[in-house]
Order: C-alpha cells, then structure tokens, then sequence
C-alpha cells in the first residue's frame, strides 16, 4: 500500500497516532515509555514498543481468523503499524478470569482466585476522574455508548476472550484479565482496537505463577524487560 504517514494525531502514555496520506487509515507507533497509576509512575522498558507492536499484531490476527473485527491492517516496520482509523469508544472493557489488582483490592479476594465465570466491567476513559468504573446503564444513559453498540462491545470481549485464553494455554500462560477498547468505523460498526500485550493483560505462568507482564514495573518486581521477552518468546515459537 502506497500511504505516507502525515502529522501526528494523539499521542498516548505508550503509543503515538499519526494521520495517514488516506483519511480511512492511521498509523500507530508503539514507545518504550511506561507508566502506571494514572501517569504517577513512570519509566522506560527497553524494546517494550517493539514486543507490543508485534506480538498485539499477531493477537489481532488470531483474533481475525477467528471471526473478530479489528483495526489491524498491515505491519509496518517494527515498531508501526497501519490500522484502520476508527473513534475509539472512550471505555476501558476490562474481562477477569482470575481475581486481581483492582478487582482484589475492592472486594477483599486474595490475588490468584478463580473466578466461577469470566467478568466484564467498563471504566470511563478519563485521566481527570482516574477511568471511574461505570455501569451499562450509565455508558447508555450519558451516550457512551448505545445499547446496539454495548451489546456487541460485550459480546466481542467474551469472544476475545475465549479464542485467547485457549491460545495462552497452549503456550504455558494463564490469561489472569485484560483490558480491550473498541474502536467505530465510520459505517459505525464496532471494531476492536488498541492493543493487546504484557501492558494491557495480566499473564502468569501456568506452572509457577511468575508474573510476565506489567504488574512488574508495576510493583518494582525486576525482570520487567525479561518478562516481556519471554512473553514474545513463547508466542512466536508456537
Ligand atoms: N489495564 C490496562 N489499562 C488500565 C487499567 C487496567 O490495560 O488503565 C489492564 C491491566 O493490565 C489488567 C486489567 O486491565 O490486565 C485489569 O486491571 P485492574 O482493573 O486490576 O487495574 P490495576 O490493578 O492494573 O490498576
């Protein structure tokens, strides 16, 4: 495709958006920047925009095989790629498996129970309030979202959500949760966009527990880069 990348657009806490010379498409850059509650913590991972850029475009294309739209267009180079430019729905659409971070803190269940069935809760994307949690009625009531647009965002999420913990089974890691965003194209179907990657879901390892994901940075835990890595590694020996 012959699209050259023009100003950039946005730029978020780990990726930067840049319009693209045909309006239907962005270009998006992952970075090796790192933060954590809200912006308050911040650092570097070292190769993290590569690991992410790849191994979330791999997701989306396990994703796609297995009937999910997403943005994902083509890779560019290691740390670009070319996605479909949606309006992301400002929500974080978070699916649990396994008790942890916040969902532990705010109901009192130790780390690492499992859950009876997945679970789906919504934050408000909204740095000034901290992404309050929200419920369906709300996203519709102050026209997050409708209620044709809920229902498919939450049907899309338990679907990502089983085709990819089957996946990370087979390679030794417990989908523990994950947090997704759905983008609008302009016929106004549903997407999903962002990312999928060590930031944005909690992996530990099947056998031992080991984290191998964010909440290592985190929690000042060592071997973030490690983690991240070994992450990448299993995925691409599959
Ligand atoms: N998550 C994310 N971005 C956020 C908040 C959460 O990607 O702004 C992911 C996080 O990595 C985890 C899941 O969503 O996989 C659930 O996170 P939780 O609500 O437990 O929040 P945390 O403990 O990370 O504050």
């Amino acid at each position: 495709m012959n699209i050259t990348k023009l100003e950039q657009k946005y730029e978020g806490k780990a990726k930067k958006v840049f319009a693209t010379s045909d309006p239907s498409f962005y270009i998006v850059e992952y970075k090796d920047d790192a933060t954590a509650f809200n912006g308050l913590k911040k650092g570097t991972i070292s190769g993290k925009g590569i690991i992410n850029n790849k191994m979330s475009n791999l997701m989306f294309q396990l994703l796609e095989k297995n009937g999910v739209k997403t943005h994902f267009v083509e890779q560019l180079n290691d740390r670009e790629t070319l996605v479909k430019a949606v309006s992301i729905v400002p929500l974080e659409i978070i699916i649990r498996n396994v008790a942890a971070g916040s969902f532990s803190k705010r109901y009192g269940v130790p780390e690492g129970t499992a859950l009876k069935c997945p679970t789906l809760e919504f934050s408000l994307k909204n740095d000034e309030l901290n992404d309050p949690l929200i419920n369906d009625s709300h996203i519709i009531a102050l026209g997050v979202a409708t209620e044709k647009e809920l229902a498919e965002i939450s049907a899309l999420a338990y679907k990502v959500n089983e085709v990819l913990k089957e996946f990370f089974a087979g390679i030794g890691v417990k989908l523990i949760d994950f947090k997704i965003e759905a983008g609008r194209l302009p016929d106004g179907s549903i997407v999903l966009a962002d990312e999928i990657s060590p930031d944005t879901c909690r992996f530990w390892d099947a056998k031992t527990n080991e984290k191998l994901d964010k909440d290592r940075f985190r929690r000042d835990m060592g071997g973030v880069e490690q983690a991240y890595q070994e992450m990448f590694r299993r995925i691409t020996n599959v």
